[in-house]
């Protein structure tokens, strides 16, 4: 299971191929294709990194750099602007709003890959292992374990778990988590996340530990030490 990327990007084609070779390359990717959408996305679903098209049919990629980097849930997820220009001037621009990097189309795949890869290593979101409190997470090997002890999960539980883990603290609801561990093609009623959360719960939790699960009442949910 890689790293969540979204791709906001109008033409069809390229997103698609963008879509191919990442997935090729073990990312899981997202697509919008107006800026709008992207941003609502990114808000919702809190990728690894957004690859942003600089003309986008509603705004352009700058107004939604500036809107990510700006905004407190989205602001520290890196961003690459694709542009078809190779204007030093654009490039200027766009890292001024808080681009983490800038490719110039045609790229080749490789070197996008290499650029998203330097780019979730600053963030440092490219560990295998995601952690908290007692709590590890390999996410190559998809074991993980607590306090040294292995915990079996099922895939579900395995991906709320590993969302939770990307960002300790964060309340989650019961929508944002249905659309990174179900998807957003498909309707699930949001009861069912609380099964699996309490599924989740049950595993992380055996012989008596502290629970690290809060549920926030007419919120969702998050992992915190102080439920
Ligand atoms: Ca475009």
């Amino acid at each position: 299971m890689g790293r969540t990327i979204l791709i906001i990007e109008d033409e069809t084609a390229q997103a698609q191929i963008l879509k191919y070779n990442l997935e090729s390359a073990g990312f899981e990717t997202l697509l919008a294709d107006t800026g709008g959408s992207g941003i609502a996305s990114a808000r919702a679903e809190l990728p690894d990194l957004v690859l942003l098209d600089w003309m986008l049919p509603d705004m352009s990629g700058i107004e939604v750099c500036k809107t990510l980097k700006t905004d407190d849930d989205t602001k520290t997820i890196p961003i690459i602007m694709l542009t078809a220009r190779g204007d030093e001037d654009d490039k200027v621009r766009g890292l001024t709003v808080g681009a983490d990097d800038y490719v110039v189309k045609p790229h080749s795949i490789k070197e996008l890959i290499a650029r998203i890869k330097a780019a979730l290593r600053k963030s440092g979101s490219d560990d295998e292992t995601l952690s908290f409190a007692d709590i590890v997470m390999n996410i190559e090997t998809y074991r993980v374990n607590r306090g040294g002890n292995d915990i079996k999960l099922g895939p579900k539980e395995f991906r709320l778990l590993k969302t939770l883990l990307g960002r300790p603290k964060k309340v989650w609801t019961r929508a944002q988590l249905l659309d990174r561990v179900w998807g957003t093609d498909i309707y699930v009623d949001e009861r069912t996340v609380d099964v699996h959360m309490g599924r989740l719960r049950k595993a992380i939790n055996k012989g008596g530990r502290t629970d690290l699960i809060r549920t926030i009442r007419g919120a969702g949910y998050a992992l915190d030490e102080s439920s």
